[in-house]
């Protein structure tokens, strides 16, 4: 293992992850506004926050940002919302030059649409859960697709037909611990020692192996995140 990315997603976690990139060696870590979190709109001062955080040599890309229209109990911010916060992240990607995570749910055409207002942006469409067509607009952006534990779960046809065609030079893989544990691991927290089983399924569904998928998804995040090249 050669570098560790850990992902920030609102005001209680982005400083911290930035402060955490000081103590630990060949950590890095990313400032962003999740969408579940766009519910009250960022003022002035969060905003030049934001910045200065984002601006840091260990942070590696804006995110996670996107829209998440997947409504539950515990996620119902409003449309409006989630693209107003969604349009300042993308800005303040294109401003400081560094590429994005995106997180996206049952909101795939709007985000594109978005997506398509700031061109020039580079970055990952993260824990893929799309299929195949969806696949194909994130790479006729040149963005990358980046699975997770999902891959291995039987019943995820469409995660499974985009990670078994798409170019191996735009994929990358994430554990999203302690979310979506690989299948072995279902009902379990996930950790990242788990991405191995997420890697070998990949590698099957491909019928290739496990070292040439670990070797191209690294080189792809080393390139995505600049890797040699960040860093306090
Ligand atoms: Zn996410």
């Amino acid at each position: 293992m050669e570098a560790v990315i850990n992902i920030g997603d609102d005001a209680s976690d982005n400083r911290p992850g930035v402060e955490l990139t000081e103590r630990l060696p060949g950590l890095r870590t990313t400032v962003g506004r999740h969408p579940h979190s766009a519910g009250e709109p960022t003022d002035a001062a969060e905003r030049r926050e934001l910045r200065q955080l984002a601006s840091h040599p260990s942070v590696v890309a804006v995110g996670e940002i996107g829209l998440d229209y997947h409504f539950t109990d515990y996620h119902r911010v409003p449309k409006a919302d989630q693209q107003q916060v969604f349009r300042q992240m993308l800005g303040l990607a294109q401003e400081l030059q560094k590429p994005v995570v995106l997180h996206t749910r049952d909101a795939f055409p709007d985000l594109l649409a978005i997506l398509d207002e700031f061109p020039g942006l580079e970055g990952v469409f993260h824990c893929f859960s799309g299929n195949s067509a969806f696949a194909a607009e994130a790479l006729a952006r040149g963005f990358y697709i980046s699975f997770a534990g999902t891959v291995t779960y039987p019943t995820a046809h469409g995660v499974i037909g985009a990670a078994s065609i798409i170019p191996l030079d735009h994929m990358l893989v994430e554990t999203d611990s302690p979310f979506l544990p690989p299948q072995s691991r279902r009902g379990k927290p996930n950790a990242p020692r788990y991405l191995v089983e997420t890697v070998a399924r990949i590698a099957a569904l491909r019928g290739t192996t496990e070292i040439e998928v670990g070797r191209a998804t690294a080189r792809n995040a080393t390139t995505l995140f600049r890797l040699n090249h960040a860093g306090p």
